[in-house]
Parts: C-alpha cells; sequence; structure tokens
C-alpha cells in the first residue's frame, strides 16, 4: 500500500486534499523520463526555451487570483501578498528569458597558436528539493534558471502544498515546456533523500532548513554532486543611535510579520543601541500589538495563521524556552483559543545569548529585541550568529552604512533604511549555515552548467 499525506488548511485545521506519494521505482522512472527529455531540451535554442518562460510568465499573471486563494489555502498565506508573489514569478521567468541568452553566451579568450571558447553547457536532471513558505516562487526561482540553461528538473515540493506543486507542472506544460523538463513527484523527506543518489541526478537544489539542508549535502557529497543550499536564518536588523526611529519601526515590523513571519529573510533579530532603544521599543511593541490578524483571506489581514500545527508548537516551545531563559514578553506569547493554527505577534525583549530567540530561527510572527551598548557593539551582535542570510541597517548616514554594510556585515545581503525580498536581477543567498550558492541576478543560471573550455589550435 502507498502512503498518503492530506494538505490542511491553517485556517481552519480542516483537511483540503488527500494525495498518494509515488513509490521509489516511480520515482525512479521520473527521472529516467527527465533524462530523456534532457537529451532533447538540451539542443533546444535559447529563444525558444526564453519563449516558453515569457509564456509561462503570461499565464502566472493570468492564474494570478487562483494561485493566491491556494496559497492562503494551503499554507495560510495574507490574499494581498499571494498576488505580490505572482507578479516576482512572471518578472523571474521574464527576467531569465531575457537575460539567459547574455549569461550563457559563448566567450572567446586567447590562446597561444590558437583560440579558446569558453561554453556553458546544461548538465542534466536537477533534482529540487523546495519548502513551502512561498509556494510558487520557491519553485519557479530555481525551475526557470534551469529550464533556461537547458536542464530538466524533478520537483520534490512541501508536502503542505502539492496543490500547488501539480499547478506550477499543469502550468509549465501549457507553457509549452515539453513533457518531461518539469516534473512534480509527490514524494516525502525520505524518498526525495533516495533520489540524491540516482545515477542520473546531476545536482541537487535545495531550500530549507540548515538541519535538512546539511543532510543533503552530506549524501550528495559523498556521490559528487554539486548542490545549492539556501537555508535559514536569524537575520538581524540594526538601528544605530543616529536613525530615523520612525522609519527604522515601520519598517522592521513590516520585515517581521511579512509572510506570516514564515520568510528565510525575515527581519528576526533587532539589535537596537542603547540610546535609542526605549524609543524605538516603545513604537515597535505599539505597532506589533496593532498588526491585524485573522482570516488570510480578507484583503485587510496583515498576519494570517502558521502554516502548520507542528510549526506552531515549535514556534511557541522557542518562545516559551527563552522566556524560561529569562526574556520579557512585551506582547503576544500566548497560543490562542479557536480553530486554526494562529500565533499572535510576538515582542521578546531581554534576549541574550543561548536563547533560541537568538541562536535559532523563530520562523513565525515572534521579534526578538536586542539592547546592544553602542554601534559598534550593535554590529557585533548582529554578527554574533551561526546564520548569515540577510540583515539591515538603519542610519541616517547612508555612506557609513555601505561601509558597515559592505566590510562588516557578515551576511549575503544587507538592506540599508529599508526591506526588500528577493530581487530578479540582485543575487539572493547567504554565508556560514545560510547555505551557498545565488539565485537570481544572472548567478542562479550558471551554478548548474559545466563551465567548458574548448581550446582550437590552429592548423
Ligand atoms: P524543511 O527543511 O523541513 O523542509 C524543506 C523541504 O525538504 C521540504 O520539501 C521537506 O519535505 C523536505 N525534506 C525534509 N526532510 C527531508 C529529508 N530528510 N530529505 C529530503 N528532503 C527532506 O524546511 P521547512 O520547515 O519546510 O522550511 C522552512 C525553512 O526554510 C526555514 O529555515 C527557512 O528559513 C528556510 N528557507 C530558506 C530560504 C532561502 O532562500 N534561504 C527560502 C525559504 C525558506
Amino acid at each position: 500500500m502507498s502512503k498518503t499525506v492530506s494538505t490542511i488548511d491553517p485556517s481552519t485545521g480542516e483537511q483540503i486534499t488527500e494525495y498518494r506519494l509515488l513509490s521509489d521505482e516511480a520515482a525512479s522512472a521520473a527521472i529516467d523520463r527527465a533524462d530523456a527529455a534532457f537529451q532533447s531540451w538540451r539542443m533546444e535554442s535559447l529563444a525558444n526555451r526564453g519563449k516558453v518562460l515569457n509564456k509561462m510568465a503570461d499565464l502566472i499573471e493570468q492564474h494570478s487570483d487562483e494561485l493566491a486563494q491556494l496559497m492562503t489555502r494551503e499554507m495560510g498565506k495574507p490574499i494581498a501578498q499571494g498576488g505580490q508573489e505572482c507578479q516576482l514569478c512572471a518578472a523571474i521567468c521574464r527576467y531569465s528569458a531575457e537575460q539567459g541568452p547574455e549569461q550563457l553566451k559563448d566567450e572567446t579568450r586567447p590562446l597561444q597558436g590558437g583560440r579558446a571558447l569558453i561554453t556553458y553547457q546544461p548538465i542534466g536532471v536537477i533534482l529540487g528539493i523546495q519548502p513551502w513558505n512561498f509556494p510558487l516562487y520557491q519553485v519557479i526561482r530555481y525551475s526557470a534558471c534551469n529550464i533556461m540553461a537547458g536542464n530538466t528538473t524533478v520537483l520534490k515540493h512541501a508536502s503542505n502544498v502539492f496543490g500547488m506543486a501539480q499547478k506550477i507542472e499543469q502550468l509549465y506544460l501549457e507553457a509549452g515546456l515539453p513533457e518531461g523538463v518539469f516534473q512534480s513527484l509527490l514524494l516525502d523527506g525520505a524518498g526525495a533523500s533516495k533520489l540524491v543518489d540516482h545515477p542520473k541526478v546531476r545536482g541537487v537544489t535545495f531550500t530549507g532548513s540548515d538541519n535538512t539542508g546539511k543532510k543533503i549535502a552530506e549524501a550528495a557529497g559523498k556521490v559528487v554532486k554539486k548542490t545549492v543550499l539556501e537555508l535559514g536564518s536569524n537575520d538581524a536588523y540594526v538601528v544605530l543611535s543616529d536613525a530615523d526611529i520612525e522609519l527604522a519601526v515601520k519598517t522592521c515590523v513590516q520585515g517581521r510579520v511579512v509572510n506570516n513571519g514564515e520568510t528565510c529573510v525575515s527581519a528576526k533579530r533587532f539589535v537596537v543601541a542603547a540610546d535609542v532603544y526605549d524609543e524605538f521599543r516603545d513604537q515597535f511593541v505599539a505597532q506589533m500589538a496593532a498588526i491585524k490578524t485573522g482570516d488570510p483571506s480578507q484583503k485587510g489581514t496583515q498576519l494570517g495563521p502558521i502554516a502548520r500545527k507542528d510549526l506552531r508548537e515549535t514556534l511557541h516551545e522557542q518562545v516559551q524556552e527563552s522566556v524560561r531563559q529569562g526574556a520579557k514578553v512585551s506582547v503576544g506569547g500566548q497560543i490562542p483559543e479557536g480553530a486554526g493554527f494562529f500565533y499572535p505577534a510576538t515582542v521578546l525583549e531581554d534576549v541574550k545569548p543561548g536563547m533560541p530567540a537568538y541562536d535559532g530561527e523563530l520562523f513565525g510572527p515572534v521579534a526578538a529585541l536586542i539592547k546592544a551598548a553602542d554601534d559598534e557593539d550593535a554590529m557585533r551582535i548582529a554578527n554574533d550568529s551561526r546564520y548569515g542570510l540577510g540583515g539591515g541597517i538603519f542610519s541616517r548616514n547612508e555612506d557609513r552604512a555601505i561601509e558597515l554594510a559592505r566590510l562588516h556585515f557578515d551576511t549575503g545581503m544587507v538592506n540599508i533604511n529599508g526591506y526588500n525580498l528577493a530581487q530578479p536581477h540582485l543575487p539572493f543567498g547567504g554565508v556560514k549555515d545560510s547555505g551557498y550558492g545565488r539565485e537570481h541576478g544572472g548567478f542562479g543560471i550558471r551554478e548548474f552548467v559545466n563551465i567548458k573550455a574548448v581550446m582550437i589550435s590552429h592548423q
């Protein structure tokens, strides 16, 4: 008997659909089909690959309402933010189609007695293992650039968003992508991890928690397969003594609760210089307390439920453990009565090393406030983390903030006086336990290509 999984509406706790998981044999056969499709897709012109991606962008826009509703239903995203995710995905498809030919074109270099070519060739089937938090974006960001590069891919999506996984496959087919170039495989983690070893899988791109990412990297390392790891973080937003506090508060609240606080690059720790701490804290707590929480299908809702019951339990345990160790709850911190997996916007103060709110990743609307002695101390605390995905600086001295961002912030991305999610034209990725490799900006498209040197000697 094959196993089944159900998708659950996190606003109500009710089942949406039950799915039957693929057997190991069926998953392996899908890889064989992806490899067969690769033999012709690799020969397809860049222009034709780009046409499919442009069509995919159009389809995502046309189906935007339906896709946003599916996100809300399967993982509780506030409906307006689902529309924004669709726009971003359409832009990524168009960017890949437009920039791909530039990133992938042959280069010539000198060679004594001849000339040399550098050519970027696809490598084969890429296994994509993705999380549920941006159910469309996570898949589009890795698949669009690989499809453009000439690879084929099998997706193992998170099981709570299997409806979205199937929808994406359907849209790619409708966009004109040949059968087998993109396949969604309904697998659990154990089933997906077996595919890392499959001889026809040539690379693995994983987005998710650092715990799982390390296991995938270990398995791939044993069989010498390249990985890209986009993992979690505990991003620090540093508020320096000369910051515009009103701007910092507004931006930090938004950066904490966007996507129900379930974002790898959420603002999570707020490290505030002592002389502006009280002013920042008072406004921040008041604004977090005023966040409109509730039914994510309503347009005005800012904060919906946590995506799964077990994830809400983990979040609450992290809050309680931080409190046991001396953190103070300034607002929130209690699981509300009623159906669904809601968790209130929460602020913890007096957060110290050793607490989950300082050392770990709180994947939900919980902010950790940390008072720093001064600006220098604030930067030290920001970097005092095993993670290094993103971060932010608030200061009226832009030049100094840029210098701190360039030279001192040990992360892959830094926001100055603002908060931004991923951008199609800019690199996205981390350092330290947040992983390695880059998405977007022309960098993602070269992660899984064979950078081949062809040396031509004159006869
Ligand atoms: P997760 O690691 O539990 O799961 C991610 C994916 O891996 C899912 O598809 C899951 O089913 C699968 N999986 C789980 N165990 C597996 C195993 N042993 N072998 C193979 N696959 C397995 O992560 P999650 O809770 O779903 O996602 C949240 C995490 O993802 C957070 O840490 C977040 O910060 C991170 N994230 C990072 C980025 C980024 O770009 N850096 C983006 C989004 C999310």
